[in-house]
């Protein structure tokens, strides 16, 4: 272990004699013991049947190109090169090295991938914290599209504010807030436990807040932009009062107090100014066109836009990774957006650069068009990576993709806890052994993955069965 991260786990676990230590205490163990998660994180890097993994928060899924290329280096250095894009528009380091975990985080806190004010200094358990205070979901198009509300100053308020308050530090890493701009490409499957979405009124916006969903659901009111920092704050404050020990997600709560406990509750923590009237319960989220995530497309009245593309079932190798920041230096504004569809965006590319661009990425096997099977595909790590899973999911989704009817998707998912797919997808592959599926199709009113439709498949046999489902059953 280095000195610096020695000090640095000395500083935050004075119990652990570290100086002297005869056996090795990774980070991990150490925060296993502070913070309990399974969940990986900047310096949580969890193990796996492939190594360790390490997930990287990218606020807004914004990624500058020379970040992109220290990823590159440090997946390479520290790690097997293999890196996935998440559905949370964050970035996974997979296979990390025994005894390289220390190393890779200090490289990507080092490369400006942590927090704001962390650096390898800083205590362990404070990197950890203000990690994974950064759930906050935006649109790819987040400050591009400009017929929406530019989300990216407010999400970095938001941010801020989390981090400065102490008791922020109890939250799950996994609680999550998405902040919605209204723009023409937004995720609106993936439930959030906050949600915040833009409401114009004549020239005026306001953000609409929901709980334990997306921003198609039900609102339970309205906040002024200027209030959205203050009454997330307080109603952050109302969830904890309300969580107790054993409950981690918004949706638990609310399954043990109804909303107006907790509106109730965030009146005590200061400044929580809701509005109701009926301009709230009238509004409905414009619908989002994820087809827009892949190909170019045209923002600027000038014919400039960007160009959307995924690597295949969301794993992307550090060659690619820096080919990617090439191109977005050469043709866009040397960034890149990763999606919530495991995929990612050159944003600001001149119109002229568009074809070629898109020609690049096809070149690098990246996916560009919604037509190809590959786009209609998630599955989770499967057998190779995850000692839960009960067949190689990943694998048998390539083979699918050759069989795959037109117009239909899929989520392939190793076991019960479908890590690939955050909203429940219109079928599901769970796997029963190598080889070996159910296939279930979302259905309303049942649980879990929704109907079983046919037991025990082979790929090919699935392939053969979604063939004979209506077609109307294959979009999600
Ligand atoms: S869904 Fe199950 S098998 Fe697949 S990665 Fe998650 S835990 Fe592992």
């Amino acid at each position: 272990m280095p000195c610096g991260q020695r000090a640095a786990l000395a500083r935050c676990l004075p119990g652990i004699p570290l100086k002297h230590e005869t056996k090795p205490v990774s980070p991990a163990a150490a925060l296993a013991a502070l913070r309990p998660s399974a969940c990986p994180g900047l310096v949580r890097v969890v193990a796996a049947r492939d190594g360790g993994l390490c997930r990287i928060r990218l606020p807004g899924g914004i990624l500058s190109a020379a970040r992109a290329r220290a990823l590159a280096g440090a997946a390479s250095t520290h790690a097997a090169g293999v890196l996935e894009l998440t559905n949370r528009a964050n970035v996974q380091i997979r296979g990390v090295r025994a005894g390289e975990e220390a190393n890779l985080s200090a490289a990507l806190i080092g490369a400006g991938l942590g927090p704001a004010g962390i650096d390898a200094a800083s205590p362990v358990a404070q990197a950890c914290a203000a990690d994974e205070l950064r759930n906050v979901m935006l649109s790819p198009l987040a400050a591009l599209d400009t017929a929406a509300y530019d989300t990216t100053a407010l999400a970095a308020a938001l941010i801020d504010m989390m981090r400065r308050e102490p008791r922020f530090a109890a939250l799950s890493p996994k609680f999550a807030l998405q902040l919605d701009g209204g723009e023409r490409l937004a995720m609106l499957e993936h439930p959030h436990d906050i949600w915040l979405a833009a409401q114009r009124r004549g020239a005026a916006v306001r953000f609409v807040l929901g709980l334990a969903g997306c921003p198609t659901g039900r609102p339970i009111g309205a906040l002024a932009v200027d209030d959205v920092c203050a009454s997330i704050r307080a109603l952050l404050h109302a969830f904890l009062d309300l969580a107790g020990a054993d409950k981690t997600r918004m949706r638990d709560v609310l399954a043990a107090h109804s909303p107006d406990t907790l509106l109730h509750r965030a009146q005590r923590h200061g400044e929580f100014a809701l509005l109701r009237d009926d301009a709230l319960y009238a509004w409905r989220r414009t619908a989002s066109d994820a087809g827009m995530r892949l190909g170019a497309h045209a923002l600027n009245a000038d014919g400039g836009g960007y160009v959307g593309a995924q690597p295949a079932l969301g794993r992307i190798d550090a060659n690619t990774l820096r080919a990617l920041a090439a191109l977005a230096e050469a043709s866009g504004d040397a960034t890149l957006r990763v999606t919530p569809w495991q995929g990612v965006l050159l944003p600001n590319v001149r119109a002229r650069a568009m074809p070629a661009v898109l020609e690049r990425l096809r070149a690098l096997g990246l996916v560009c068009a919604s037509a190809d099977p590959l786009a209609r595909l998630v599955a989770c790590t499967g057998s190779t990576g995850c000692a839960k899973s009960r067949a190689d999911t990943k694998a048998d989704a390539l083979r699918l993709a050759a069989l795959l009817p037109a117009g239909a998707g899929m989520h392939l998912s190793g076991c019960e806890r479908a890590c690939a797919a955050a909203h429940r997808a219109p079928f599901t592959l769970l796997a029963r052994a190598p080889g070996q599926y159910d296939l279930y199709e979302r259905d309303d009113t049942a649980t879990g993955f929704g109907r079983l439709v046919a037991p025990d498949l082979t790929i090919e046999a699935a392939a053969r069965a979604l063939a004979q489902r209506p077609r109307s059953t294959h979009d999600g």
